[in-house]
């Protein structure tokens, strides 16, 4: 390990004299109050983990905070934004590698790296994430079954630990680390620099074909065929129709062009033709959460589900239209802040991720308990994996449901209590979940989905990065505040 620098600033200083803040889950199911700092470089880091070290203060880090739950607020925490640290730090358009600070949105990137020719290799659905968070999170996209998850395009990263250290980790050097911290939740130190590589592309836009089905299994059979070679699946599910038309939905494929095909690259790579529009029906975007406000609710839902459907099969059978990548990639950012048509109790997401085998029936059945205990998901999207390298991994050899559920004040405790007897599937079925969208699991499930050996390599890692347990956020409270305690060690 690296001789720490000595912290040369002072972080009273930093935290300033009006640092106390509430800082919300992006679903706003659940929020926390705590000191709010946005450190601009590696010494402020360094300056505000000394002083949370002295203090006994625990250290949140917080990236673009799309996390779903409690993944990045910590009640009572010394909040660290990172948004602030958002340089690129070099850009190589002739091998597509980038070196960026944490705060980097992936907004950022592709916008530096789509006039070249390039595109981030994993994207979330949303492009207001950041380097950290995706690297923290190990974000898979709708690739996820053929380039892996974030992580596999990570080729370094720096991590500053709590105690000052800046540890430089790739797969040789503090290997163990590297596969740890990637998908670490933010629990071993901070990422404060990570060098990336993109996909070359020769087009702006991609060929996109979508076609629907007509349950979950077949739904599967349609990926499955086209696994081999298609570039992107995803899967759009109406979790509220019953009966026969239970698991009914959409297949969207997507296909970069081939060096070739699209006559006038330049054309379709400059920023002009990959942005959102600006109006959606003819209405600024801005104001679209509020009438998509007046259709969350079961009966919105299900008619706006219906007619979704349907027009999906009005498509033509084989139809193949171009579409630009951010328009593919960020389908959620076209209208800003839909989430707040949920208001006011927010919303959560339970993504499972299922092996194989016991994927169609796992999820029909859960699919079956929402709509049993009166509890339907109004969104379902359905992804393929295959399993990565990394310690804590959510990803299998299978596919996983993401389902959005609507949180108010009288279904609060149903909700809850049906995510726990799901969890009781997932987990009979060999399922896994995933920190960033979680907010309902316990402590003994965490423990359960979790390899045993995993998780006592992760605890030992925990113990020897961060002996005082400064890095605490809700989630890790909630899910390993046994696992994590401080272990009285002295930092190494
Ligand atoms: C609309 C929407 C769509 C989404 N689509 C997808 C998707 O397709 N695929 C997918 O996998 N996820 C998806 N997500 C989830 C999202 O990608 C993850 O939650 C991601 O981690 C968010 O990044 P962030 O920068 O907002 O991080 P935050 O939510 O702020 O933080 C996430 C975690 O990273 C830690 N962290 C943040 N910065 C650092 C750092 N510098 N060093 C160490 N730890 C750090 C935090 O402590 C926290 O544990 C989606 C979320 C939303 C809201």
């Amino acid at each position: 390990m690296s001789v720490s620098a000595p912290a040369r600033l002072d972080a009273r200083t930093l935290l300033g004299p009006r640092h106390w803040a509430r800082v919300e889950g992006w679903g706003m199911a659940v929020s926390a109050l705590g000191h709010l700092v946005r450190p601009r470089d590696i010494d402020e880091l360094r300056a505000l983990f000394a002083f949370a070290r002295e203090t006994g203060t625990p250290v949140t880090l917080r990236g673009g905070g799309r996390s779903y739950g409690d993944a990045a607020i910590g009640q009572g925490c010394l909040i660290l934004d990172l948004t602030a640290m958002n340089r690129i730090l070099s850009w190589d358009p002739e091998t597509g590698i980038v070196d960026a600070e944490p705060g980097v949105t992936i907004e950022q990137l592709w916008k530096r790296i789509v006039p070249d020719g390039w595109w981030p290799a994993v994207v979330s659905g949303t492009m207001f994430t950041t380097m950290g968070g995706c690297a923290a999170m190990n974000i898979h996209g709708k690739n996820n079954y053929r380039v892996g998850p974030f992580g596999d395009q990570v080729l370094e990263f720096d991590l500053l630990l709590p105690n000052g250290e800046l540890l430089t980790c790739d797969r040789e050097r503090h290997a163990d680390l590297f596969h740890a911290a990637i998908g670490g939740f933010g629990m071993l130190g901070c990422f404060t620099r990570i060098r990336l590589r993109t996909k070359k592309v020769h087009s702006g836009n991609l060929a996109i074909e979508a076609f629907p089905t007509t349950s979950i299994p077949h739904m599967i059979e349609e990926f499955e065929d086209r696994v081999p070679d298609a570039d992107y699946l995803v899967g759009w599910i109406d979790c509220i129709a019953g009966g026969r038309s239970s698991g009914r939905g959409i297949v969207h494929r997507a296909d970069y062009l081939r060096e070739g095909v699209d006559p006038v690259p330049r054309e379709s790579l400059v920023l002009r033709a990959q942005e959102l529009p600006s109006k959606v029906f003819g209405l600024p975007k801005s104001l679209l959460w509020w009438p998509l406000g007046l259709f969350i609710n079961d009966t919105g839902m299900r008619a706006v589900n219906a007619a979704k459907f349907h027009a999906g099969r009005l498509l033509p059978v084989g139809a193949v239209y171009p579409q630009a990548h951010a328009a593919f990639a960020f389908l959620l950012d076209y209208v800003p802040n839909w989430k707040w048509a949920y208001k006011p109790g927010g919303l959560i997401q339970y993504q499972s991720f299922i092996p194989r085998a016991n994927a169609a029936r796992t999820f029909e059945t859960l699919l079956r308990m929402s709509r049993k205990a009166g509890l339907p998901a109004y969104l379902g999207v359905f992804k393929k994996h295959r399993p990565d390298p990394f310690l804590l991994t959510h990803a299998v050899d299978g596919y996983s449901l993401a389902l959005d559920y609507r949180v108010t004040a009288g279904n609060r405790e149903a909700l809850w209590r049906l995510c726990h007897r799901m969890d009781e599937v997932v987990l009979a079925a060999g399922g896994r979940f995933y920190f960033a969208k979680d907010l309902t699991l316990r402590s003994r499930t965490a423990a359960r989905f979790l390899p045993r050996e995993n998780l006592d390599t992760f605890v030992a890692l925990k113990h020897r990065c961060d002996p005082g347990n400064v890095l605490q956020t809700d989630l890790s409270r909630r899910l390993f505040a046994s696992h994590f305690a401080d272990t009285g060690q002295q930092d190494p």
